[in-house]
């Protein structure tokens, strides 16, 4: 038997699924059915809405199905005699899809029959539906997806199923997800008063007071150490006009993301990156080769548009930060830039905890700007830096940008899973097309290069990341409260007071819990705001004028530590790492 790749075995459970559902409902109207991450899927027009039973019907006639070993045939026919083999008055979303094709050009097309069950697709397929039965497969959910993603058409029914190549891998799969879902920042970011989303403004996050400190405290370091690397800071406008952008390409390459609006007749599009605004910065004046490497750094605020199926709490998102940079400087100066780049992106991670690996991303094969002479200089410099620091990375060929190659950092969170995250991108295209210049040693203009990077990447995204691969308990440096009083009773309130006030006086963030509530609610309350330290204080701490700690319960296993003056305590959390 022929080794079938996963792909195929995931979308060949989806005709066995699509199949299944003709039998459960003949009028059924099928859309597509492809193989994604995990599994697959398949969108149904159905006479009535699924509800979760109907998955264990399903899954027994799937199960039906593949024992009865039907071939996958391949059936081969014109254009014109599609219509022969599907009911397309009946197959409306079939028909459409045929139509495109013609649309397209296609002369051909060709269908997929097993057992009774015809579908048009491309395949491949396994070669029979017993070669499905050994592997790990389970109908997962039911959701709502708008026909081909616009939700200016019919809201479909999706089935999705999750498929691996053991039974094993799918429990791993599956207890894997358990622990995400435990840690979505979501629900993480509600529980403990982050942040919120809006009909009102879908993928425009609203940050709450607790969230905010969670970003002032990563958005102060960051100041600090690009001080320290010698940045300077700019802010540019989000809305900038129509020229601009068709000069920067952004209009021909990028326009599908971006958001337009009218001033006085004149043409303007809503930033999707900020290079353009750090170029027009930079163009301000004359610069001189004394000057470079010139690092201009902006936390910019830009607007990208997601189709509403796709976006995600803060992970995916329509409008967000970047911590970006441009780097102004020569050709010979970027080995030395790009190698410094690294250092400072690792030990931001470091300090966060975070490993990561990183991938080279070379020339997409359609769609860039510039020579292949300077693609190839380009992407020679990116790859003595790596190979020069001797530095293990993934080849990632053709997901450059469309201006210049990139090297790319891919954290590893808590549970496993990896994010991409910084990036370090190569460009001689902008400062050509935007005829930037500089004076040289030998008092000559020439042409400076430019390095766009990222380290957090959306400022918004990363805190979504964070959230998740801490599940909520951050660093007490990081934590939005830090640290919190918890009288016994009423007639501590005022000694509790006191405390509050010290802690404040010290920098500390700390809130008090004076609820009529028994001390016991008090400390659960507090486990599950994910406070690290919570200071406990009833008769016996008044008397030895001391508090009594208690840790946050993490998998270390923490929790009563004892009583402690308040001098040790304030010193522990002002020197938490
Ligand atoms: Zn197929
Ligand atoms: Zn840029």
């Amino acid at each position: 038997m022929k080794q079938d790749n996963i792909e195929t075995i995931r979308h060949s459970l989806s005709h066995v699924l699509a199949a299944a559902v003709l039998e459960m409902f003949p009028e059924a109207k099928l859309g597509i059915g492809p193989a994604i991450e995990n599994g697959f899927y398949y969108d149904f027009d159905l006479p009535r809405t699924l509800i979760p039973e109907d998955l264990s019907i399903l899954k027994k006639k799937m199960r039906a199905i593949i024992n009865s070993d039907s071939h996958f045939a391949r059936l081969e026919v014109t254009i014109n005699q599609a219509h022969d083999l599907i009911d397309t008055s009946d197959q409306v979303y079939k028909k459409e899809l045929i139509d495109d094709l013609k649309k397209e050009g296609e002369k051909k097309i060709s269908f997929f029959r097993t057992g009774n069950f015809v579908d048009l697709c491309k395949g491949p397929h396994v070669e029979k539906t017993a070669d499905l039965k050994n592997f790990g497969w389970k109908l997962d959910k039911i959701a709502g997806a708008y026909w081909k993603g616009s939700e200016k058409n019919k809201m479909l029914q999706r089935i999705y199923g999750l498929a691996f190549k053991t039974k094993k891998e799918l429990d791993e799969f599956l207890k894997n997800r358990e622990e995400a879902e435990k840690r979505d920042h979501r629900k993480l970011g509600t529980d403990l008063d982050l942040f919120s989303f809006h009909k009102e403004g879908p993928g425009f996050p609203f940050w709450h007071p607790k969230g905010m400190i969670l970003w002032n405290i990563l958005l102060d370091w960051w100041r600090e150490e690009h001080q320290k690397a010698s940045y300077q800071e700019i802010k540019t406008p989000i809305i900038l006009s129509r020229d601009l952008w068709e000069k920067s390409g952004h209009w021909d390459h990028y326009k599908e993301n971006m958001y337009f609006t009218k001033i006085d007749d004149r043409d303007f599009a809503v930033k999707p990156m900020n290079c353009p605004g750090s170029i027009l910065y930079y163009k301000e004046k004359l610069h001189s080769y004394r000057e470079f490497p010139l690092r201009i750094a902006e936390i910019g605020l830009v607007h990208r548009h997601e189709l509403p199926g796709v976006l995600h709490g803060l992970l995916r998102v329509r409008a967000f930060h970047q911590d970006d940079a441009h780097i102004f400087c020569t050709e010979k100066q970027i080995e030395s830039e790009v190698s410094d780049i690294i250092d400072l992106t690792d030990k931001m991670y470091s300090r966060l905890g975070l490993k990561y690996h990183i991938e080279f991303c070379t020339r997409p094969e359609s769609g860039s700007i510039g020579t292949d002479e300077i693609w190839q200089k380009a992407e020679k410099s990116l790859k003595n830096v790596l190979a020069e620091r001797k530095i293990d990375y993934k080849l990632n060929p053709g997901n450059a940008a469309f201006y210049g190659p990139k090297i790319d950092f891919h954290i590893k969170d808590a549970i496993g899973r990896t994010w991409q995250l910084g990036t370090i991108q190569l460009d001689f295209a902008m400062p050509e097309r935007f005829d930037l210049n500089y004076i040289d040693s030998n008092s000559k203009e020439k042409q400076p290069v430019m390095i766009h990077r990222v380290i957090f990447g959306a400022i918004e995204r990363f805190i979504g990341i964070l959230i998740e691969h801490f599940a909520g308990a951050f660093p007490v440096w990081l934590a939005p409260v830090q640290t919190i009083v918890l009288p016994i009773s009423e007639k501590h309130n005022a000694y509790a007071d006191k405390i509050i006030k010290e802690l404040k006086n010290q920098e500390i963030r700390a809130e008090i819990d004076n609820r009529n509530e028994s001390i016991g609610r008090k400390i659960r309350d507090a486990e599950l705001q994910k406070i690290p330290y919570m200071l406990i204080v009833g008769d016996k701490e008044i008397a030895a004028k001391k508090i009594a700690v208690r840790i946050r319960q993490l998998a270390d296993g923490k929790g009563d530590e004892g009583q402690f003056s308040l001098d040790k305590i304030i010193k522990e959390i002002l020197e938490a790492k």
